[in-house]
């Protein structure tokens, strides 16, 4: 039986995949096009269970439109689900959306706020989405984003063995070196994008191979098969 990896050798084969992906991926950063931290959380928001691509799309006019908290309130719920509707869950969203801009003109001065606890009190918003505005925002690095990328690719090379977001988090924050926290995920995604692909993964073409238990080379099954 192959013998259990050290936390030491674990930390160091990570260090590894990310010196090798920040090698292959050096323009790695947010996909989502905003240009503050209230366009990003809106963004954000708007890309649950959606694409990056698709929620560029809509907010390239919905940015024209809304620019503040106030300009969401502004509208008839039934105006704003029509607006980001091809994002999918509109009505959730535009729940989460009205929701939060109500919460940032009554508590925050119409700002949004920079601690992990303060946008965790806003409507809709998860840890995954406070993690992206801080780290992307703020340059705040209060945690690991992880999504469906980060998920995978985690349990691909053996960074964690957790089922849920939440407990994949803390592995990974113990893992990763506090400096990389912000970038760690956007290396993970755009490599899960390009190669280590949901299905038939490009085991062959990937760059930390040799750092992966799961390659097919290694071990002649296909990941995700
Ligand atoms: S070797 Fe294959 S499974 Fe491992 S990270 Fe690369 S593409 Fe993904």
């Amino acid at each position: 039986m192959a013998k259990r990896e050290s936390m030491d050798e674990l930390k160091k084969r990570l260090r590894e995949v990310v010196r090798r992906l920040k090698r292959a991926y050096p323009d790695a950063k947010t996909a989502l096009n905003h240009t503050n931290a209230f366009e990003l959380l809106i963004a954000t928001i708007l890309s649950a269970q959606s694409t990056d691509e698709r929620v560029n799309i809509v907010t390239a006019d919905l940015f024209r439109k809304y620019r503040k908290p106030e300009d969401f309130l502004k509208v008839p719920a039934s105006e704003l689900e029509r607006d980001i509707h091809s994002t999918g869950f509109f009505r959730n969203k535009t729940k989460s959306i009205q929701g939060t801009s109500k919460l940032l003109l009554e508590k925050f001065d119409g700002q949004v706020p920079h601690t992990m606890d303060e946008l965790l009190e806003l409507p809709g918003v998860a840890r995954k989405t406070a993690n992206v505005v801080l780290g992307n925002a703020f340059g705040i690095k209060a945690g690991v984003v992880v999504d469906t990328h980060v998920t995978r690719l985690s349990h691909r090379l053996d960074f964690s063995g957790e089922k849920t977001a939440e407990k994949i988090e803390r592995d990974l924050i113990e893992l990763v070196p506090r400096k990389d926290w912000v970038l760690f995920p956007h290396l993970m995604i755009f490599h899960g994008r390009k190669i280590c692909k949901a299905r038939s993964p490009l085991c062959a073409e990937c760059v930390v191979e040799k750092q992966c238990p799961s390659s097919y080379l290694k071990t002649g099954v296909m990941p995700g098969s």
